[in-house]
Formats: structure tokens, sequence, C-alpha cells
């Protein structure tokens, strides 16, 4: 799990986030190495936008330590003096986020390779450099030379989400071989997620499976903030919700994020590419990252709400309440489709899209009569009443499921004979 120590800089970076408080307490940051022990984990990353700024930085390796929390140190290198001693006087794993040299002052990426470099070779092979790539038309000849100098045997790339898959099917071009180039020196290599498959050709793809170095699915990489909120993956920290304290394992926070953006993540609609892509079925990849599809269900309801609110057509409010309910806007969502319901009662889909926008708002009474008017007016009940079945199940309403699902077997056994005659 990542943890987001402080909001502080010291640089600006592409990557930079804002938040409140600027750091984490010690109190909240004991409670996540509690929680990372009871578990079961022995590790964790220790971020931010310069975590070793932390007012408070050697107390919290402290309890990480007294927790028996292996911690990894994410950073920019340019540290104090205080900072880089903590670093050389202990043998912790140090991700260095390395940004094109445009991002720094005269003499600063100098200033990082001498202090990383340092701290490397005080407790060597726990060094991996993080190039953050933000521009897709910079050059990349700086990242193997800054490897080179402070001797990094690990280099992870982190594209700087979202992208559009044009973007990056040009970017690979130059990209790969810096990859290969890496890899063939030795240096471990790997992509972290924003690359999706299509955007190599086979020939690079198997250039870099080669190396071990295959593109990662976006699924959550889960983090949480100072203020105990969660987050999916640092390009949707602007989304971060929940509160890690409400989790008794670090697994049933994976699970909420999983279900917070599932309904947005399973849509591969506006992406042409992806609707007929052996990947996507094969679950080889999950399609373009979320941040990616996020924006664009944003465009799609600004664009549907000034449709709606010039001359409103059936299928614009259907599609504006299915936007909503993507985004977890579950009471704009029922307010579309109820109206989406009063010019057409006759449409099961909406009823079964407003009984699924009740299930999560919690009025159970709600419903369960939009599924069962959903079934009734389907040609095929089974699968409506199953997903009924279901929510009960989900909301402890067990009597409730198990009537459902006797309602279910015995339409199942009516098709059967049917069947038979
Ligand atoms: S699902 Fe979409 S993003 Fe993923 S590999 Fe296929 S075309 Fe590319």
């Amino acid at each position: 799990m990542d943890i987001v120590a402080s909001y502080r800089r010291v640089i600006d970076t592409p990557d930079m986030v804002q938040g409140s408080p600027e750091d984490i307490s010690p109190t909240r940051f004991g409670k996540i190495v509690d929680l990372l022990k009871a578990s079961g984990r022995t590790d964790c990353c220790v971020r931010g936008n310069e975590p070793t700024a932390h007012a408070e930085f050697e107390r919290l390796l402290a309890i990480a330590e007294k927790g028996r929390i292996r911690v990894h140190v994410e950073t920019c290198g340019l540290l104090t003096a205080e900072a880089r001693r903590l670093l050389e006087d202990r043998p912790l794993p140090v991700i260095l986020k390395l940004y094109r040299p445009s991002v720094y002052e005269p003499g600063q990426l100098e200033e990082v390779a001498a202090a990383i470099g340092a701290i490397n070779a005080a407790y060597p092979d726990r060094l991996r450099v993080c190039a953050v790539i933000d521009d897709l038309m910079q050059p990349l000849d700086y990242i193997e030379s800054f490897v080179g100098e402070v001797g990094a045997r690990s280099v992870a790339f982190r594209i700087v989400c979202p992208k559009e898959l044009d973007q990056l099917r040009a970017f690979t071009g130059d990209f790969v071989p810096v990859v290969t180039g890496l890899g063939t020196t030795g240096v471990r290599v790997s992509l972290e997620c924003g690359l999706p498959p299509c955007v190599f050709s086979d020939a690079d793809y198997g250039a870099l499976a080669k190396l071990d170095c295959l593109p990662m699915r976006c699924l959550p990489q889960p983090g949480v903030l100072p203020d105990l909120r969660v987050f999916h993956c640092w390009s949707l920290i602007s989304r971060a919700t929940g509160n890690l304290g409400a989790f008794r394992q670090t697994g049933q926070a994976l699970d909420f994020l999983f279900s917070t953006f599932a309904d947005a993540q399973c849509d591969l609609r506006p992406f042409a590419d992806c609707t007929a892509c052996p990947s996507a079925s094969s679950e080889a990849c999950v399609g373009p990252c979320l941040a990616l599809k996020l924006e664009r269900i944003e465009e799609d309801v600004a664009r549907l709400r000034t449709r709606v609110e010039d001359d409103a057509t059936q299928e614009d409010l259907v599609q504006l309440g299915v936007r909503y309910w993507q985004l977890r806007k579950f009471s704009e969502a029922r307010d579309c489709l109820v109206e989406a319901r009063r010019g057409d009662p006759g449409n099961g889909g909406v009823h079964l899209m407003l009984g699924r926008v009740y299930h999560r708002l919690g009025d159970l009474a709600g419903m369960e009569e939009e599924y069962e008017k959903a079934a009734r007016l389907s040609r095929e009940p089974a699968p409506v009443l199953a997903e009924l079945g279901r929510a009960f199940g989900a909301v402890g309403k067990a009597g409730k499921a198990r009537k459902v699902l006797a309602r279910l077997s015995a339409l199942e056994a009516e098709a059967q004979s049917h069947q038979r005659v």
C-alpha cells in the first residue's frame, strides 16, 4: 500500500498534487502500520510530493520499524542533509522519481545524482529508478545516462495518465529502444500501468516479453492520504474517497476501490479500438486507463446535460442516468431515470437501471419494485431476478434473497418442462 506522507514539495513536478493536512500525523501513520500488520503485510511505500520533507519523517520510520513494516521511500532525490543521512544509514529500498531534465533548475539533476548515488553505494542494490514520463514528445536519452551514473540495477517506467491511445502508439517508437537498451545491459526493467498492449507493435511486444517487461493492467494500486481517504492510483488522487479507518484489512480497501470504480472501469464503449479487442476479451487488458475513461464519461455528462436542458430525448435521459451512475452520482442518476420512466413506463431497461440505482441509494423498497417491473417487462426475466436476488444478498436480506432464488428455480424448471414438450 502507498502512504502519502506529505504534500510538501521541493520542486514543482508534473505529477505534483495538493491537499491538506500537509503531513500525515504520526498517530494516523501508526494506525496504518497496525492495519498493515493485521493484514499480514510486511511492506509499504511512503510517498508524496516529497515524503522526506515531512516534519517528523524520522519518527515515521521509527513507527514502521517498531511495527516490523519495511518502508520503501519514494523520493525526488532533492534531499536535506538530515534526510540524506537517514537514507544512507538505513538499508531501506529507495525509489527515485526521475523527471525530464527541464523539470529541474540548473544543477539540481546533478545534485540528485550525487545524493542518490551515495545512498545506493551505502547499501547497494536497494535503488529503483522510476522514470516519470509526462511529455511523450521529449527525448528519453537522459534516462540511460542517469541510471548508469547512479548505478541503479532496476528501472520502472511510469506514464503520467491520462494519455490517448494514438499518442501512446506514436510514443513507443522512441520508448521501446530505451527500455530494451537498458534491459540488454542487465538492468531489470518494468512498465507501470498506462501502456496497454495495443500501443506496441508485435515485434516490440515480443522484445519486451523477452525482458519479462510486459504492460500492467489498469487496476487499483491503492494508497492512503494524510486524512486517511483511499485512492485508486496516483492519477486518481483527486477522487480519493472513503476512509481507511473503516477497514479491518487492507484487502477490504482494495475491494472498496474495485467496486467504487467497477462501473466505469468495465465500460469500453467510448473507445472504438477496444470494443472487439481480443486483449479485452481475454482480460489481458481492461482498456485504456481509468483516468481517461472517467474523463470521457464526464465529457459525456457535460454534452448530455446541455442536450437535456434544451430538449431531452428519451435516449439522452437514459444515457445521462447511466453516466451519472458510472460516476457514482446516484441521486442525479435517479432523477434522470425517473424522468425517463415517466416518458416511457413500459421500458424494462429503465426500470432495471433504476433498480440498480435504488440499491446504491439504500432504498430497498424502490429497488425491489423496479427490479420486479423490469422482470415483468422482460422476455427473459431470469437474469433480472438473479440480479435482484444478489442485491438482496449483498444487503444482508437473506430471506428475501432465498424467495427470489426459489422463483428463479421455478422459472428454470418451467422452461425445462416446455423444452421437453
Ligand atoms: S482493450 Fe483497448 S486499450 Fe486494451 S489492448 Fe485492446 S484496444 Fe488496447
